[in-house]
C-alpha cells in the first residue's frame, strides 16, 4: 500500500490551499491529493446554448468538480469578511480568520491575480442610505478575480503543486479507515488502491456532503443539519444597480421582512454577469457569475435573494426540504424557472411571448413559469418585500421585466463536529472547507486549509 504523510480528499480551495501551505513549508512532506473530477484544463460542461441547452447530469459535474473545486468557473469573489461566507473566526478567532484571508489573497495576487481590484464598505455612504430603507449593508473587503482570472490562478497554482504533490484525478474517494485503535493514522480507499496516511484532511466541499455524511457516520463523527437557503437569482439591467456595483461590486444587504420578521438577503452578486444553472446531486438550480474580461460582459446584473431556513427538533433534513423545492421547480420547468416580476405580482405564469417583449434579455435559457407554484408563501413573500425595499435604494429593481429564475438553493453542508483545530474526533482527521459545514465560501475554504496545514506543519 503507497504511503503519504497527508492525504488530502478534495481538490477544491480548501484542498488546494493545504497543499500549497504543507509543500511551501516543508518539501520533505509526502502529500497526496485525491479528486473525484478531473484535472482543470479538462474540465467542460457540455451545455453550449446551442446542440446541449440543458443540463444532461454528467457523471461527475464539471461545474462543480475537478481541480479548483466547486469555485473553478465561479465569479472568484473572495470576500475577506468574518460577516459572512463561513463561520471559521468561531473556530480560530476573528482576528486569525481575517489574516488568513489576507494571506490567501496574497497568494492569490501572486499566481496571476495581481490588478484586480479590492473593493471595500468601509467608508461607503451606502450603509446610511440602507439604513434609512431598512436595509443593513454588511461590512467586508472583496477582491474580484472574475471568472477568467480565477482560472488563470488556479492554473498557476497546479502547476506550481504538480510536481511537488501527488495528484490522482477522477479518483473518488469511497471509504477512509482508521489505522489502528489509537488514530495512528489512516486508509483512504478508492476503487482501484487503498493508500496509507498519518494525516488525512478532507475538503470535500458541497458535491461530497452526501459522502461526508456516510463516512461521519462510519467514523462515529457526530454531526448536525438544520438550514438551508431557498430563494431566487434576480438579474436586471447592470445600470439599475450600477451605483452600488460600481463602488462595492458585490453588497451583502439583509433586510427584515415586516410580515414575518425573516431576513432575506443578496447573496453573490454579479455585474454585468450570467445567470447559469448549477446541479447538485442530479438537482438543477441557478445560480450567476461574471467576467473580468469586458469582451465577455453582459448589459445584465445578477444576484440571489435568499431566504435562511432553519428547523429545530425532530426535522433534521433541511437540505431534503430544499431539495424538494428545487424537485418541484425542475418537474414543472425541466429545470431553471424564470418568471417576470411584473407577472408574478399579477399572479399569472410568464410565457416565451411576455419574456421576449420584456427589456431585460435573459443571459440564461430557462423555462418561462411561475415561481408562486414552487416556492412556499412565506419565502417569496419575503422576496417580494426585499425587492420593494431595493427599489429605493437602486430605483428600477421592483420594474416588471426584472427577471426572477428559481430556485436557488444554498445547500449547507452539516456541521461536522471538529475541535479549534479543526480536528474531528479522530486525531490527524481534519475536516475543512465547505463540507465541514463550517465555511461557505471561497475565502473561508482558502483559509481553513492553509489553517490546517500550519497545524499539521506544527505537530
Ligand atoms: C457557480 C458557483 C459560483 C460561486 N461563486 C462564489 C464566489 O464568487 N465567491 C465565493 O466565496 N464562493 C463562491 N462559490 C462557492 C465556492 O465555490 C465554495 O464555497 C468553495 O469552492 C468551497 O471550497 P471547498 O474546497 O470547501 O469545496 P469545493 O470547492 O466544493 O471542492 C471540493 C472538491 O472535492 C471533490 N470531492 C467531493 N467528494 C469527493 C470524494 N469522495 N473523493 C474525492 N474528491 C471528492 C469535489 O469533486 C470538489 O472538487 C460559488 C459556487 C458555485 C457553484
Amino acid at each position: 500500500m503507497k504511503n503519504y504523510d497527508v492525504i488530502i480528499v478534495g481538490a477544491g480551495p480548501g484542498g488546494i490551499f493545504s497543499a500549497y501551505e504543507l509543500v511551501t513549508n516543508n518539501s520533505e512532506l509526502k502529500v497526496a491529493v485525491f479528486e473525484e473530477g478531473h484535472l482543470l484544463e479538462k474540465r467542460k460542461c457540455p451545455i453550449d446554448g446551442d446542440k446541449v441547452k440543458k443540463c444532461i447530469s454528467c457523471k461527475t459535474c464539471s461545474i462543480m468538480s475537478g481541480f479548483g473545486g466547486a469555485g473553478a468557473f465561479s465569479d472568484g469573489k473572495y470576500n475577506i469578511t468574518n460577516d459572512f461566507g463561513g463561520t471559521l473566526y468561531e473556530y480560530i478567532g476573528k482576528k486569525k480568520a481575517i489574516e488568513l484571508m489576507h494571506y490567501v489573497d496574497k497568494i492569490n495576487m501572486e499566481y496571476g491575480g495581481e490588478g484586480t481590484k479590492l473593493y471595500s464598505t468601509a467608508g461607503s455612504g451606502f450603509k446610511k442610505i440602507c439604513l434609512q430603507n431598512k436595509l443593513n449593508l454588511l461590512d467586508a473587503s472583496v477582491r474580484h478575480l472574475g471568472t477568467d482570472i480565477n482560472y488563470i490562478v488556479l492554473n498557476n497554482l497546479y502547476n506550481f503543486l504538480k510536481d511537488k504533490v501527488d495528484f490522482y484525478f477522477d479518483t473518488p474517494v469511497t471509504n477512509i479507515e482508521l489505522l489502528g485503535e489509537n488514530d495512528e493514522g489512516y486508509i483512504v480507499d478508492t476503487s482501484n488502491e487503498n493508500y496509507e496516511c498519518k494525516k488525512c484532511v478532507v475538503s470535500v466541499g458541497r458535491s461530497g456532503s452526501k459522502w461526508m455524511e456516510k463516512v461521519c457516520s462510519d467514523l462515529k463523527i457526530p454531526t448536525k443539519s438544520n438550514r438551508v437557503d431557498i430563494g431566487v437569482r434576480v438579474e436586471l439591467p447592470a445600470v439599475i444597480f450600477s451605483n452600488l456595483t460600481d463602488e462595492l461590486y458585490e453588497s451583502k444587504i439583509v433586510y427584515r421582512t415586516e410580515q414575518f420578521e425573516d431576513n432575506v438577503r443578496t447573496f453573490c452578486m454579479n455585474p454585468k454577469g450570467s445567470v447559469v444553472t448549477e446541479n447538485t446531486n442530479g438537482i438543477i438550480t441557478v445560480n450567476g457569475h461574471s467576467y473580468e474580461d469586458k469582451e465577455k460582459q453582459t448589459e445584465n446584473t445578477n444576484f440571489a435573494l435568499l431566504v435562511s431556513k432553519h428547523f429545530s427538533e425532530p426535522f433534521k433534513d433541511s437540505n431534503g426540504y430544499g431539495e424538494s423545492i428545487a424537485r418541484l421547480s425542475n418537474m414543472l420547468g425541466g429545470g431553471v424557472i424564470v418568471q417576470r416580476f411584473g407577472d408574478l405580482i399579477r399572479g399569472r405564469r410568464s410565457n416565451p411571448k411576455r419574456i421576449e417583449e420584456g427589456l431585460v434579455v435573459p443571459t440564461l435559457s430557462a423555462t418561462p413559469g411561475d415561481l408562486s407554484l414552487v416556492l412556499p408563501k412565506r419565502i417569496l413573500d419575503g422576496i417580494i418585500e426585499m425587492i420593494y425595499a431595493l427599489d429605493n435604494i437602486a430605483p428600477g429593481t421592483a420594474n416588471d421585466d426584472t427577471l426572477l429564475y428559481g430556485v436557488e438553493v444554498k445547500f449547507y453542508n452539516m456541521e461536522v463536529e471538529v475541535d479549534d483545530h479543526l480536528e474531528s474526533l479522530h486525531k490527524g482527521l481534519y475536516i475543512i472547507g465547505d463540507g465541514s459545514g463550517v465555511t461557505h465560501s471561497l475565502s473561508h475554504a482558502s483559509a481553513s486549509g492553509v489553517f490546517v496545514a500550519r497545524e499539521i506543519l506544527e505537530k
